[in-house]
């Protein structure tokens, strides 16, 4: 498989934005027989650059990443990133992951400080890294990963000092050596301007890929938006709260909204579309379709 930073570099000079598509673990085994068997190779036909999936905050999903990686980067010939994140893991057990990830022919690592399990609060481990800007300087100090980072557009829900503040904090991690950031969602395409413009006057030249989520349920993104705080603006949810239970006219308006913040982020210049799929492909498909990128 390739460096995303090769891919993208490749698709940059062709003039086209470079689309990737977010999984996450499985819990079931029908799940992933459904993944494997019709949600993947329904996406397939979007013909995506890369893909990437989640690690989760504990528990028996985590093993899982860097097998479904493989198996995507195998069976579908997709170049696929792992995230990996500080949770729990001393230095040497993320040293052990990353052996692992290279035997396994993964290249591309999304370094993240990661989410505590539901209920508890961020803890460093014990002989483990406190901020993902520590993971980046592992990676490069060992080698053989392209790494990528997240970065916040409205700031880290966790950073008490501000949006000003995180995006600081944001430079500096992108400084220890990254490739590629991938946002966190966001509703109002002038979060990511902001964050755009600000990364470009700290003279960072990796690319920013906007994360988009195609909404599927407003209990599900108003539940999201609160745990990853990203805002929701009030004609959304306006609109969201006039469709009810109409489940099928809440995806209609996901796709609409989503369709309309893609088309002015490519034309304002963001260097791709990453979307968190949520394991589904259907919105995903109409949106590039819209776009005249399906
Ligand atoms: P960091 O960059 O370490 O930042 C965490 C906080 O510390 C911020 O408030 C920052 O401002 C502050 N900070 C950073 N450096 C310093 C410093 N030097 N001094 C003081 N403060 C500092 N979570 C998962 O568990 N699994 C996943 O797979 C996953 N995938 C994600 C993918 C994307 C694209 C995004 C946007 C998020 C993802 N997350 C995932 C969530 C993410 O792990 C959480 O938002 C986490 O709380 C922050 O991670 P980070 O890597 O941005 O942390």
């Amino acid at each position: 498989m390739r460096f995303i930073r090769d891919i993208h570099a490749e698709k940059e000079a062709t003039g086209k934005p470079t689309i990737s598509f977010e999984f996450f673990p499985f819990k079931t085994s029908e799940g992933e027989e459904t993944f494997f068997d019709k949600t993947l190779p329904a996406l397939m036909t979007a013909r995506p650059d890369y893909a990437s999936v989640t690690y989760g905050a504990g528990g028996s999903t985590r093993e899982k990443t860097l097998e479904i990686v493989e198996r995507i980067q195998n069976d579908f010939d997709l170049t696929t990133m792992a995230h990996l994140t500080c949770v729990r893991h001393t230095q040497a057990e993320i040293g052990g992951i990353l052996d692992e990830a290279a035997q396994r022919g993964i290249q591309n690592i999304l370094a993240l400080r990661g989410d505590p399990p539901p209920g508890e609060e961020w803890a460093q481990a014990k002989g483990g890294f406190e901020y993902a800007s520590e993971l980046v300087s592992f990676l490069r100090e060992r080698g053989g990963f392209g790494v990528g980072v997240a970065g916040f557009p409205e700031g880290h829900i966790d950073c008490s000092e501000g949006r000003d503040v995180d995006w600081h904090h944001l430079v500096g991690k992108i400084n220890s050596g990254v490739d590629l950031i991938i946002t966190q969602m966001f509703f109002d395409n002038a979060d990511y301007f902001q964050l755009a413009d600000f990364l470009g006057g700290q003279g960072v030249s990796a690319p920013l890929f906007p994360g988009i989520i195609p909404v599927a349920s407003a209990a599900q993104i108003k539940k999201f938006s609160t745990m990853c705080g990203a805002t929701l603006p009030n004609k959304f949810v306006s609109r969201l709260d006039s469709l009810g239970d109409d489940a099928e006219a809440v995806r209609e308006y996901g796709i609409e909204y989503a369709t309309g913040q893609c088309r002015e982020l490519l034309e304002r210049g963001a260097p791709g579309l990453h979307f968190y799929t949520l394991n589904k492909s259907k919105s995903v498909l109409r949106i590039l379709d819209n776009l005249g990128l399906g």
